[in-house]
């Protein structure tokens, strides 16, 4: 019978209940600090025309190249589920007019994104991101606000992290500098890994992402972008660090970080953790001052994160779940029929009050009832038998201390509000 059962697709799991509750936790609490930095909540759509993605991320990078969920619907059209979200943001923004009002547009999203990556530890197929991007300005302290975001959301759930930072530079000094990386790559270009060698000319930048054990000497000797900026871009990062040191924020340079695409300019950030592992990344981000017009728009100066949802989970311990578990306040024991019925109808008067009650469906002893209503967590018990129904008075009973006292209907509902 069990080779019958489907099984989910490699890389794509389902999250239970048991665990889902560090989820919600992670997402209320990114959507609350989000709320104060005054990010609106986006929902775009999950398929989008493949378009979208090999202009938005770059035709020549891995996930375009390689791990796209690409198919043809019906109408003929090539459609991607989304491997990112920041080319949607971008579009949904630009096919909004969302620009209409000037200033600055702060946008989040959360949501399941679709990457066919070779499947480790930390890294699944369908996995899950919270984002942010804020959009129209280029003013070196939305940089330092958003990375600060990033960086309170992590330290309210109690995560241990590094921020990573780097400027990338822009289309004014980045093209010299390639060039001076081209030198020297084909100084070298017989050592390098043959992913390397096609990077060199594809795009060379990238080579600085390669983990090949052989490349990582000739990569430290390469010339990096930070020493290579103009003096706007210098100027630019230096502020972006002096916020951030307003902010009381710790930061790495790293002028080996790089984001290999030409509209990814200046500030490039990424956050790690040790206790990750070799999937150390729990967010990346940087500004993209070129991907509006990429995508067909307006130039509108911006930047964004992305955080890995599953990762960040994955530092969260389990105890904090418990917090957050939906407990029952109350949870109705009755014996025979009639208490059983008279045990749903208060269920729905009291969930009707925005009350959360349970209670047992299977005809157990009241002894089992209490046994589940122990494992539920409930807070109280309401005993329903055949002499409260005819008394019309109940005993309540407070699981913590066994302290037991009559009520009557009309005043669960305060004596729960009174306990909350
Ligand atoms: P990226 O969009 O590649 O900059 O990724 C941003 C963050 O998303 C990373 O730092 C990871 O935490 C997370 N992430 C990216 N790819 C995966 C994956 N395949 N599985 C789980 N998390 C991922």
């Amino acid at each position: 019978m069990e080779d019958l059962i489907l099984s989910s697709l490699p890389g794509t799991r389902d999250l239970l209940p048991e665990e889902i509750a560090r989820w919600q936790m992670a997402e209320e609490l990114a959507r609350r600090i989000f709320d104060r930095y005054g990010f609106a909540e986006i929902r775009t759509s999950i398929i989008e025309p493949t378009e979208l993605f090999s202009r938005g991320i770059g035709s020549d990078t891995d996930i375009v190249g390689k791990e796209m969920y690409t198919f043809i619907d019906q109408s003929k059209r090539s459609v991607t589920l989304r491997p990112e979200a920041t080319a949607s943001v971008v579009r949904a923004y630009l096919q909004n007019t969302m620009q209409r009002g000037g200033g600055i547009t702060r946008l989040y999203y959360m949501g399941p994104m679709f990457r066919h990556e070779k499947k480790q530890k930390g890294r699944w197929r369908q996995f899950y991101q919270i984002g942010a991007e804020a959009l129209g300005s280029d003013h070196p302290a939305v940089d330092a606000e958003m990375i600060e975001m990033a960086l309170s959301l992590l330290q309210s759930l109690g995560v241990e992290s590094r921020l990573l930072i780097n400027s990338v530079g822009c289309k004014n000094c980045r093209p010299p500098y390639i060039e001076r990386l081209r030198t020297a790559l084909n100084a070298c270009h017989s050592d390098l890994c043959e992913d390397c060698k096609r990077r060199a000319v594809t795009n060379s930048l990238r080579v600085f992402d390669c983990k090949v054990e052989n490349c990582q000497p000739i990569i430290q000797n390469l010339p990096t972008v930070t020493d290579n900026l103009c003096a706007e871009c210098a100027g630019h990062f230096a502020r972006v660090k002096a916020y951030l040191d307003d902010a009381g924020i710790a930061y790495e340079a790293v002028p080996r970080l790089v984001r290999g695409l030409d509209y990814y300019v200046r500030t490039a950030f990424e956050i790690v953790s040790g206790e990750l592992g070799a999937q150390n990344a729990l967010a990346g981000g940087g500004r993209y001052d070129g991907l509006s017009e990429v995508l067909g728009g307006p130039r509108v100066p911006a930047l964004g994160f992305a955080l890995g949802l599953d990762r960040l989970v994955m530092l969260l311990p389990e105890e904090l779940s418990a917090k957050w578990k939906c407990k029952p306040e109350l949870f109705l024991a009755h014996l025979g029929e009639a208490a059983f019925k008279k045990a749903l109808e208060i269920a729905r008067h009291l969930r009707k009050q925005g009350h959360s009650c349970h209670l047992d469906f299977s005809a157990g002893t009241l002894k089992s009832q209490m046994r589940l209503a122990n494992k539920l967590g409930a807070k109280h018990v309401l005993i329903i038998g055949d002499d409260e129904l005819a008394r019309g008075t109940y005993s309540i009973k407070r699981l913590e201390d066994s302290r037991q006292w009559e009520i009557t209907i009309p005043q669960i509902s305060d004596y729960l509000k009174s306990r909350a």
